[in-house]
């Protein structure tokens, strides 16, 4: 978890390699479907363009059949999802029937300028459609008011790491690794 540009997406793909887990980006499945153009990317496309979320019930369908896959048997780790308290649930029901429980939550703590100044960045090397500055400002305020409480539900649980996602990429790779070891006991 993190607010939009706090780097999950760059983390999440060094966190699954050293697992040996696929890393599962409901951001980026949405993007393939939007240039695929199929029925699903028709629908999320409007809502990404917007800064907004997707309808849950779309979300969670496409969560819980890219989790039924094979090679997420072992174990995997999610990118950009839940985001809602209604995914969250749906998450704890996902589990219930895959007979997994989660091992961690990472959050990526930030602060607002600088995460502001990364995404016009990434909007200027990408062309990303939701990284004008508009889109950027709406999907922090979505932030705000749809996931950050999810970060109280999953420290209720014990389940929240932490990690400062401020500095170079690999120092904060290196405290992501040493804040789950270190839970690991
Ligand atoms: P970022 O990492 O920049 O915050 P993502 O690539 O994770 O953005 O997601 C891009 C867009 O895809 C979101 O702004 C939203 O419209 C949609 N999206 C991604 N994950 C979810 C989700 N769990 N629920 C609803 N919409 C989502």
């Amino acid at each position: 978890m993190g607010p939009p540009g706090a780097g999950k997406g760059t983390q999440a793909k060094f966190i699954a390699e050293h697992f040996g887990i696929p890393a599962i980006s409901t951001g980026d499945i949405f993007r393939a479907n939007v240039s695929q153009g199929t029925e699903l990317g028709v629908e999320a496309k409007r809502f990404m363009d917007a800064g907004e979320y997707v309808p849950d019930e779309v979300t969670n369908a496409m969560v819980k059949d890219r989790i039924s896959l094979p090679d997420a048997e072992p174990g995997f780790l999610l990118d950009g999802y839940p985001r809602t308290l209604a995914q969250v649930d749906s998450l704890d029901e996902m589990m219930k029937d895959l007979g997994q429980e989660m091992d961690a939550v990472v959050v990526l703590a930030a602060e607002r300028d600088e995460l502001v100044n990364r995404l016009l960045q990434r909007a200027h090397v990408e062309g990303r459609a939701d990284d004008t500055e508009e889109v950027i400002r709406r999907r922090q305020e979505i932030y705000d008011e749809q996931t950050a409480p999810l970060i109280e539900v999953y420290e209720e649980r014990g389940l929240l790491v932490e990690v400062d996602g401020m500095g170079e990429i690999d120092g904060v790779t290196h405290r992501i690794f040493e804040a789950l070891e270190s839970r690991a006991g």
